[in-house]
């Protein structure tokens, strides 16, 4: 029994931690999701903006070779003419040869610098390249799909390539005036092709590694600081509602003024033993006991008084109750002692000594009064071993109580000061 009313206990208590569990869990996962998902698009906006702050360097570079219809740099030893074209080449007034840079030239030109100095690259390109270097790769070409259907105006993608990390980005560029003269079936305005930048991004990557790393361990760090604090508020707020159960539970079958127990309990304690001592044939008693004129203690030295010598009657009635034995206040100035496993002789020999021990003491009150007094007692007993017929009579625990009952009437009747059995 103890067992089982110790889970049916304990359930509510599991219950509500794993519904405080999921709550705490899904707090903390919802609010470092938000820091990791926050963290990661600052760092792809980082980049993003990286790359487009490369993309419009070139971009304006182009415009401006665009703008004065490509550039003419003297064509020194092993120069190599734009073989796309027309007539590139041309004689200044000094007899030096000048060479036309157009913009694709220029940019591919700078391409080339820029990734000699391996900090990021650039790339021309058009899905119906004239020259087979600005051949669209996958990447290019899908995006070069969707700019000319008008999908989209930029596209980016992070890229693994030889062990590297690379971000890629693209953005078209438009037909321009300067775009006809080598490409004269192209219509100003049209997607021409598009400029693909692109970037090693190792460092960024390692630190983003770092920073989820950071981010998962201070996950964990918050979560277990959080349940070990929250556990540990429950664990004290059970002991100490477990406290007030108990003390309420106690406070329940406990009578106030005298401490015992009180008309609830030594009921309870009466119809148990009694169905126990009828269910195993064995005998069972009560003592029933009332303060001899008690109304004149109260008279006497006042209610106060009269509580306080019932609280100390309370007391040495206690003492005297056998380990086994269950007394309990009744009423007023009654006691009932329940005595499983006694007949009535011993029940007798009881009830006689607690009258000896009580008419012996001596109360003293606070006012310094001493009071002396004496009690009646009513015995009764059913004795289920011994008296095949009880078995089959319709004696209760009540029964059994107004025969303790009657015996009490008659230690009264018979003087007080006195202990009569039933019947
Ligand atoms: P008897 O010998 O016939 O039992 O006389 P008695 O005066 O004891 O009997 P009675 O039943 O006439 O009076 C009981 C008195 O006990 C009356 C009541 O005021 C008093 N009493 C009952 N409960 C309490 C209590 O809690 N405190 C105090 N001070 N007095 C109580
Ligand atoms: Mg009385
Ligand atoms: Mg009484």
């Amino acid at each position: 029994m103890g067992a089982q009313s110790k889970n049916r206990k304990s359930s509510p208590w599991k219950s509500f931690a794993i519904s405080l569990l999921l709550v705490i869990l899904l707090f903390v996962s919802a609010l470092f999701t938000g820091i990791y998902i926050n963290s990661n698009r600052a760092l792809d906006a980082e980049l993003l903006s990286r790359a487009r702050a490369l993309f419009s360097s070139i971009t304006l570079t182009r415009a401006w070779v665009a703008r004065h219809g490509g550039v003419y740099v003297e064509k020194t030893a092993g120069m190599q003419s734009n073989p796309y074209l027309k007539n590139p080449d041309r004689r200044a007034v000094d007899g030096a040869v000048l060479t036309k840079k157009n913009p694709a030239l220029v940019t591919r030109e700078i391409s080339e610098i820029a990734e000699n100095h391996g900090v990021f690259g650039f790339h021309i390109t058009s899905l119906k390249p004239l020259n087979p270097n600005n051949k669209a790769d996958a990447f290019e070409r899908r995006a070069l799909q969707l700019f000319e259907r008008g999908e989209k105006t930029e596209a980016y993608v992070k890229e693994g390539r030889d062990g590297n990390v690379f971000f890629r980005y693209t953005a078209p560029l438009y037909v321009e005036a300067s775009c006809l003269e080598c490409h004269p079936t192209d219509k100003v305005g049209a997607v021409r092709g598009a400029v693909s930048v692109y970037f090693d991004i190792g460092q960024t990557e390692q630190a983003a590694m770092v920073n989820r790393v950071l981010i998962i361990i201070l996950f964990v760090v918050t979560l277990a600081t959080f349940l070990g604090i929250v556990f540990r508020l429950i664990a004290a707020l059970r002991q100490k509602l477990e406290m007030a159960e108990a003390l309420i539970r106690e406070l329940m079958v406990t009578d106030e003024l005298t401490g015992l127990k009180n008309r609830r309990f030594i009921n309870e304690r009466m119809t148990e033993e009694f169905a126990r001592a009828s269910r195993y044939h064995r005998p069972i008693s009560y003592i029933l006991f009332d303060i001899d004129f008690f109304k004149r203690v109260n008279d006497t030295y006042g209610h106060d008084g009269g509580d306080e010598v019932l609280r100390q009657v309370a007391e040495a009635a206690q003492e005297l109750c056998r380990e086994a034995d269950t007394l309990g206040r009744y009423g007023g100035e009654e006691f009932l002692v329940v005595l499983p496993e006694t007949d009535l002789e011993a029940a007798r020999f009881v009830a006689d000594r607690y009258r000896e021990a009580l008419s012996q003491l001596h109360f003293r009150l606070r006012t310094g009064k001493v009071v002396r007094m004496t009690a009646s007692f009513g015995v009764a007993c059913a004795d289920f071993g011994r008296d095949a017929v009880l078995a089959e009579s319709d004696l209760t625990a009540t029964g059994l109580f107004t025969q303790a009952d009657a015996a009490l009437y008659r230690a009264k009747e018979n003087g007080r000061n006195r202990v009569e059995v039933y019947p």
